[in-house]
């Protein structure tokens, strides 16, 4: 679906499928749990899920002459960190505007973790004291207007790569993969359950996987805990990387299938019940999952199965979208462990 665009590789390639079988035993021995490991997949700068979009965003960004990425997200952004990554890895500038998403307070909270290696990686940070929203915001683009208003010339990145004409096409290559991967083990997963805040991932998978008729066996868990803003965007992007992929059928909101109910307290705040996820899958698989996003999916994914809403015999694909680097900002809770 994707060979007419350019890619430049920023992961080391298809990303491996491993069995979860003590999680899977845990939870009844009902189900197999799979996790493909996005969290794995680059040398730069730890990896994640950004990375995969990134890859189709660069050639535009070389092609434009820009000299400077520019980005946006909390201040324990994982986004903003693999952007950092990428332009060091480009030889490129790194402008990041870093806002207060996540009501959460910590010693360290602004000191450790993915800004620590931002910091490291060059990137300028600028700090701005504004909270939760996936859409355009205005200090990005005053950023944006600064680095040309000093002579720069910048390459404007939405927050979490996602709202970009291209921001969906990595995911669907992660749906490609995925089939590729099914083919040599020898059976189809029933479902795929995925972490969804500013929404290309679940977006592209959506579409990726639309191509065999199971858009809707992608599970999206809400982590963003402003539901119908996430749906929104999830929605267009998915309308949009349909129409640029030549998928040939629209989209339609039974496509989308996006659980509630594991955000709160609030985006990047973890509940009780985040927090045990976290705990019983790094104690049963040495698996880690942080407390913004995979904690809340891998929630999701514990609850989904003990309320036995996939049939017996199911085999689930948890995609492990990275993130872990943010648990350090998290010492007042993890700490003691
Ligand atoms: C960004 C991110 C997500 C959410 O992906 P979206 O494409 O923004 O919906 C999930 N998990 C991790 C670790 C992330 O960094």
């Amino acid at each position: 679906m994707l060979d007419r665009f350019e890619r430049y590789p920023l992961t080391f390639g298809p990303t491996p499928i491993e069995r979860l079988d003590r999680l899977s035993a845990h939870l009844g021995g009902a189900v197999q749990i799979y996790a493909k490991r996005e969290d794995c997949n680059s040398g730069l700068a730890f990896g994640g899920n950004k990375l995969r979009k990134l890859e189709y965003i660069v050639p535009d960004a070389i092609a434009s002459g820009a000299d400077t990425l520019v980005t946006i997200g909390g201040i324990q952004s994982n986004h903003t960190r693999l952007v950092a990554a990428t332009a060091a890895r480009l030889g490129m500038k790194c402008r990041l505007v870093q806002e207060h998403w996540a009501p959460f307070e910590d010693p360290v909270y602004d000191r450790v973790g993915n800004i620590m290696l931002s910091r490291l990686m060059g990137a300028d940070i600028e700090l701005v004291d504004e909270g939760f929203d996936i859409g355009i915001r205005e200090s990005w683009e005053r950023a944006i207007e600064d680095v040309k208003a000093k002579g720069g010339k910048p390459y404007p990145i939405p927050a979490g790569a996602s709202v970009h004409k291209y921001g969906g096409l990595g995911f669907v290559g992660f749906a490609e993969e995925v089939r590729a991967q099914e083919a040599e083990l020898g059976f189809p997963f029933d479902y795929v359950v995925v972490c969804t805040v500013t929404g290309s991932t679940h977006a592209g998978m959506l579409v990726g996987f639309a191509k065999d008729g199971r858009a809707d066996r992608v599970i999206g868990i809400d982590a963003s805990a402003t539901l119908e803003q996430t749906r929104a965007q999830v929605m267009d992007i998915a309308r949009n990387t349909a129409d640029l992929v030549g998928l040939g059928r629209d989209i339609t909101d039974e496509d989308l299938v996006l659980m509630s109910g594991y955000a709160h307290p609030a985006y990047g705040v973890p509940s009780e019940e985040t927090n045990e996820a976290i705990r019983l899958v790094a104690q049963l698989e040495g698996m880690m999952t942080d407390p913004v996003y995979e904690g809340k999916s891998m929630q999701g994914l514990i609850d989904l199965v003990q309320k036995g809403t996939f049939p017996a015999g199911s085999r689930i694909l948890y995609a492990h979208l990275g993130g872990v680097p943010a648990i350090n900002a998290y010492s007042s809770i993890y700490g003691g462990g």
